[in-house]
């Protein structure tokens, strides 16, 4: 009887642990979580966050999906390193938990820099269920009017919404000229500042948090590298997710960046080692380069497909990810693909724009090869197609 051993229970460790079941049913397959709450959509806690869902609706796995699936589930398990020499996880107690096949899925969390005053009570993080929870309980506690979001990435932008939903100020910090920065050129991100402007949130850009103030160990306000201060009553960190492949670190896996690298079964570096979402790094389709996962689809996809891998019966291969990111904030729809951020100078750049709206096309013989659009996206599907199978458009 095999041993599958899990880490993470997300978006890539369950569908890996799912897939396992469903072809070796009789295996034993363990998904180990670091989180005390059960499983979870991360794409939703801003909504969770602006009391849209309940903790309940953002909910993905009850105990009963594991239980009749044949999956053991251990929460509040952190696993610190792998020994693949031995063919053991080990856990913050000194666990050694054994395994034939190893998936990690371990995604990434939120971190809190080190600044001056970043201990202080009402100094938060954003990224999880356990940070939506602990921003939530402070609110409840507190008479919160304003907030500083550190962060213009999707996250940043998600959490601003979801205090604005709850009567929050927000002046939102971010360090690069403009929103999104590694999403969208400067005409996309202004027309969504715009709109965040509406709904009571400033947008600081060029900027960046060098010192938290506090008054007994409660956060009072910030200082800015250009001397700017804001009195505050809440500061949240949602300055994207760190990578948690620290515990690749004793076992000597081809890396790129902080990412695991993979082959297009999933495989890592080590033979009986897979991993997907998040914490890899996998071919981009446009182009083949290695890039960083970050969609909740992508990661489910790549876990199944580990999961068929890891039972070894019909191989099953990954063929990449198309690097597509939206979000719907503040009443309106950011989606966003390919090279829009530095465009190739090839490339016909096709500009429509409104007060709300505005949509950029990148366009090289009448093939569609990126596109950013805040407002209407109504045919993103189309667009979609016309990148991935290079279709002449007219547009
Ligand atoms: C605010 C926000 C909004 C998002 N919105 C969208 C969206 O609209 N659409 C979309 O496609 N994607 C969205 N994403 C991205 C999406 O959530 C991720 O791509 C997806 O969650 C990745 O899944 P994963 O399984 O790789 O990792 P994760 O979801 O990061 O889960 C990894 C799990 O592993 C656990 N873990 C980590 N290290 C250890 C360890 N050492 N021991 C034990 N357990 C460990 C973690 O605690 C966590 O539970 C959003 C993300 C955020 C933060």
């Amino acid at each position: 009887m095999t041993n599958y051993v899990i880490i993470g229970s997300s978006a890539a460790g369950i569908s890996c642990a799912s897939k396992i079941k469903d072809l070796d049913p009789t295996s034993n397959v363990l998904c180990i979580s670091n989180e005390t709450e059960m499983p979870y959509n991360r794409c939703l806690i801003a909504d969770m966050l602006g009391g849209i869902k309940t903790e309940q609706e953002v909910s993905t796995k009850p105990q009963s999906f594991f239980d009749e699936k044949g999956i053991t589930l251990r929460l509040n398990t952190h696993v610190i390193s792998i020994d693949n020499a031995h063919k053991v996880v080990i856990t913050t107690t000194g666990e050694r938990i054994p395994y034939d096949k190893l998936f990690i899925g371990t995604g990434r969390s939120s971190w809190i820099p080190t600044l001056p005053g970043s201990t202080a009570a009402g100094v938060l993080a954003f990224y999880g269920l356990r940070d939506t929870k602990n921003i939530l309980d402070y609110l409840a506690a507190n008479t919160v009017k304003h907030a500083v979001v550190v962060g213009g990435g999707f996250s940043g932008v998600e959490c601003a919404d979801g205090l604005s939903k709850r009567g929050v100020a927000v002046t939102l910090i971010e360090r690069s000229p403009h929103i999104f920065a590694h999403q969208s050129n400067a005409d996309g991100a202004q027309t969504l500042t715009g709109i965040m402007n509406k709904h009571n949130v400033d947008v600081i850009s060029n900027d960046e948090i060098i010192t938290i103030q506090n008054e007994n160990n409660v956060v009072t306000g910030v200082t800015l590298k250009s001397g700017t201060t804001l009195a505050t009553d809440l500061v949240v960190f949602a300055i994207g997710g760190k990578t948690n492949s620290d515990i690749t670190d004793s076992c000597n896996l081809t890396m790129h960046g902080r990412c695991i690298v993979v082959d297009e079964h999933m495989r890592t570096s080590d033979a009986d080692i897979f991993a997907g979402g998040d914490v890899t790094a996998v071919p981009s389709i446009l182009d083949r380069q290695l890039i960083q996962t970050c969609k909740w689809s992508d990661a489910v996809m790549q876990g199944m497909i580990a999961g068929q891998n890891m039972v070894g019966q019909t191989p099953r291969s990954y063929g990449g990810i198309l690097a597509i990111t939206s979000t719907h904030v503040f009443g309106t729809t950011f989606v966003t693909c390919g090279p829009v951020v530095h465009p190739p100078t090839e490339y016909t750049q096709l500009e429509k724009r409104g007060e709300d709206f505005y949509h950029l096309f990148l366009v090289q013989d009448k093939k569609l090869k990126g596109f950013a659009l805040v407002g209407n996206v109504t045919n993103v599907g189309v667009l979609r197609k016309a990148i991935t199978e290079q279709t002449s458009l007219d547009l």
